[in-house]
């Protein structure tokens, strides 16, 4: 039998339901209470109106909001990059192979210690309010390789993306359309089973349009839906493929053109911008008040691995999205919650709604604002996440 807590003396809570309190996209409501009853949202409000229930949590007139959705994740790997992170931000080459490093470590490592670093980054994560992640293959690059990183990956989470199609594989350097057909066929069915979505790092160096029309196409008739690396070191096929095909996501999306933004602006696809990957690079930040003014959808999450952005915080992210994309606070909020769950097709997470599931952060704040406001400090204290408190 579940029993029901009311979580009261609410500063400021974010809904993202603009029917629940002002209508600002945030839906925010002053001196609020959420009733949570077994996993679900079951009630949310004015405190002064909150309904009689089992238990009481009094938050002492802090900010509530719904937990992180961080849509875009690659944790299943082994190995370290620090020697490649300190050499670039030294301004010194660094000849060892990037993605690659981290592939020859992760094929070496044992299922249990691949487990024990997924394990490791969800519960950072989860203590900076991260309470849904996604997270993709792709270090394994070999049909067995990237069918236990997804089998190890989904017994943590529903959100599951095989990336086979991450870079060809070192084996098939000479031969990058045998890798694409592997991708396409025996490896595909070796994880389709494990995962909900196929991925592709559509790039120069990585996959043409061509390539992955092909490996999106040949997932879609698994039942995998699409959503695609598109966009981000350069100008490309990637982010109207994924409009073309009706990704979910097009991730990165830093060099866009004009007919890009129209795309995505008239399509459904999410435009899930990683700027943990610009800053962790030195490279130039995507223009996301281009993509919101346009009317797109935007969303913000940590692209969380070992190469190019070994950051799980969304609130770092938000704080960039704020100061360097042009994202206001609330923006940047809503993305980070309500705009992941829209990167992964969910509507009972990233909102606090009734009837959706209880995951909320309670922030060390008066109101979420001080996401950007005071960045780099831990203001996540307390987390809900299927109704009971795991921070
Ligand atoms: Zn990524």
């Amino acid at each position: 039998m579940s029993s029901s807590t009311v979580i009261t003396n609410i500063a400021s809570l974010v809904t993202n339901d603009p029917s629940l309190g002002d209508t600002s996209p945030l839906g925010l409501i002053r001196d609020a209470a959420v009733v949570v009853d077994g996993d679900r949202v079951a009630w949310i409000g004015e405190s002064s109106k909150a309904p009689a229930t089992d238990n009481r949590v009094d938050v002492g007139g802090r900010a509530v909001i719904p937990g992180f959705v961080d849509s875009h994740s690659h944790l299943v790997f082994a190995g370290d990059r620090t020697e490649e992170f300190n050499a670039r931000m030294s301004g010194r080459g660094y000849s060892a192979g990037g993605i690659r490093t981290t592939v020859a470590a992760t094929r070496a490592a044992t299922d249990a210690e691949l487990e024990a670093g997924l394990v490791r980054y969800l519960a950072e994560a989860l203590r900076q309010g991260t309470t849904t992640f996604e997270t993709k293959s792709g270090y394994g690059l070999t049909v067995q390789d990237e069918a236990r990183a997804l089998r190890i990956a989904s017994a943590h989470t529903d959100e599951v993306t095989y990336l086979g199609a991450h870079i060809v594989s070192p084996d098939y350097a000479d031969d990058p359309a045998a890798y694409v057909a592997l991708v396409t066929g025996e490896m595909l069915d070796a994880c389709a089973p494990h995962a909900r979505w196929i991925d592709v790092f559509c790039e120069k160096g990585a996959f043409d349009g061509d390539q992955a029309r092909a490996i999106l196409t040949a997932g879609k008739a698994k039942g995998l839906h699409p959503r695609i690396h598109a966009n981000q070191l350069s100008y490309g096929p990637g982010v109207q493929l994924a409009v073309e095909l009706d990704a979910a996501s097009a991730d990165h999306c830093t060099h866009l053109t004009d007919a890009d933004v129209d795309a995505l602006a008239a399509g459904r696809t999410v435009a899930t911008l990683l700027p943990g990957a610009e800053f962790s690079t030195r490279a130039q930040w995507p223009d996301a008040r281009r993509l919101l003014d346009a009317g797109v959808t935007v969303a913000l999450s940590t692209d969380c691995n070992p190469g190019s952005s070994f950051t799980s915080s969304v609130p770092f992210c938000i704080a960039l999205a704020v100061r360097d994309m042009g994202m206001t606070p609330d923006e940047a909020v809503w993305s980070a919650t309500a705009g992941g769950a829209q990167a992964l097709r969910r509507t009972d997470i990233g909102r606090l709604t009734p009837g959706a599931y209880a995951d909320l952060a309670l922030l060390d704040a008066p109101s979420h604002v001080h996401l950007a406001y005071r960045p780099g400090v831990p203001l996540v204290t307390g987390v809900w996440r299927r109704g009971v408190r795991v921070v």
